[in-house]
């Protein structure tokens, strides 16, 4: 005879809600932020040799995992309390299959049930073809790198002639299929494209984008930064203000990088990220996983921790939570970039993923 079981209830009592929501697994550091964000590369290849960031030549051997690698490393994350994941490179869009990543990625489930918070950061020289594609396959949001809107500066920094009208193409096709709002990042370097300000500032306003200028880090292959190749964030909101008056817009989040600007009359957004002049450390939520699956707890760490190097040697999803629990706790109190003693760390921004 089947036995039956009274009805379930649904709704679980607040009391109960709140110690299961107590019990739910947290990356915790050791100064109390709290890991939410994860930037994993799925290449460390790129289509582009930006002046910031590479120094053009092929001197490395590119290094890629299975996509199922990336895949179960992401699931243990998010089980262990990562809610969002950016995909990011090298250039992420090179990297076949992407797609049917995205579409798996989309599946995995956080520690509190819910999906994931998916984006991608690209150059946007792949984006039209893949935008819509993209955002059928699951993912929420892109932010397209661009360092001018003048096609010959722009070609200058990414040392591809052309780059400029497929980017646009990139980033109106983006807004087009939904991934949206769509943010552009601007690393500026005083004396090359400074001049770019107003121009970006217009563009938000036209484009309907959001604008991020972000402090130039001494992240480059080239070691061509020093410390006034920066514009710092109170010079660069001096000169927007020359523009329009600017209006500060609050916060969307305690962790989020960018301080928000609007114009007076509300038209266009601006973002600035100043890592450099004004550190954001202490309320730093992220955690990054390198194309060959070292996890980085800081941009400027100046170690790798092997966490594909337990997949690799058959370890199980718990230890691999074990290790990342681990990892968790060695993440450095803060950068000390333009500090005496300062070391750049060997890993360049290309081969960490920014
Ligand atoms: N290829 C993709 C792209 O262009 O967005 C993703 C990888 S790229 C390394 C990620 C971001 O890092 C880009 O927005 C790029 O501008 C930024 N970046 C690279 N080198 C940098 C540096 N030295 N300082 C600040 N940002 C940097």
């Amino acid at each position: 005879m089947a036995t039956t079981f009274p009805d379930i209830p649904t709704v679980v009592p607040a009391a109960l809600a709140g110690a299961f929501a107590a019990a739910r697994p947290k990356l915790i550091d050791k100064f109390g932020r709290q890991i939410t964000d994860l930037r994993m590369s799925v290449t460390d290849r790129c289509n582009y040799r930006c002046v910031y960031c590479r120094t053009g030549e092929e001197s490395f051997t590119p290094i890629e995992l299975p996509m199922a690698d990336y895949l179960r490393m992401v699931r243990v994350f998010a089980s262990l309390g990562i809610e969002k994941v950016r995909l990011t490179g090298g250039e992420p869009l090179l990297r076949r299959g992407l797609v049917d990543l995205v579409r798996e990625l989309s599946e995995v489930r956080t520690s509190t049930g819910q999906p994931l918070d998916l984006a991608i950061t690209t150059n946007g020289h792949l984006l039209e073809k893949l935008a819509q594609p993209l955002k059928d396959a699951g993912l929420n949001r892109v932010t397209v790198s661009m360092d001018a809107v003048e096609p010959e500066t722009f070609a200058r920094i990414t040392r591809v002639p052309g780059s400029f009208a497929h980017v646009l193409r990139g980033v109106r096709a983006a807004r087009e299929a939904g991934l949206g709002p769509v943010k552009i990042n601007c690393v500026l370097l005083r004396g090359f494209n400074d001049h770019q300000i107003v121009p970006f500032a217009e563009f938000s306003r036209s484009e309907n984008v959001i604008v991020r200028f972000i402090e130039f880090m001494p992240l480059e292959e080239d070691r061509i930064w020093a410390p006034d190749t920066v514009v710092p964030l109170t010079e660069l909101l001096e000169r927007l203000s020359v523009f329009r008056p600017l209006v500060a817009l609050p916060a969307n989040n305690p962790s989020e990088t960018a301080r928000r600007y609007t114009f007076d009359d509300g038209m266009g957004e601006i973002g600035v990220i100043a890592p450099v002049s004004q550190a954001f450390c202490g309320a730093c939520s992220r955690v990054r996983l390198t194309s060959d699956g070292k996890i980085r707890t800081c941009l400027f760490s100046h170690f790798d921790h092997d966490l594909h190097g337990i997949l690799r040697r058959g370890g199980s999803d718990d230890d691999l939570a074990a290790f990342i629990e681990a990892t968790i706790q060695k993440k450095e109190a803060r950068h000390h970039i333009g500090e005496a003693g300062f070391l750049q760390p060997g890993r360049t921004m290309v081969h960490i993923g920014g």
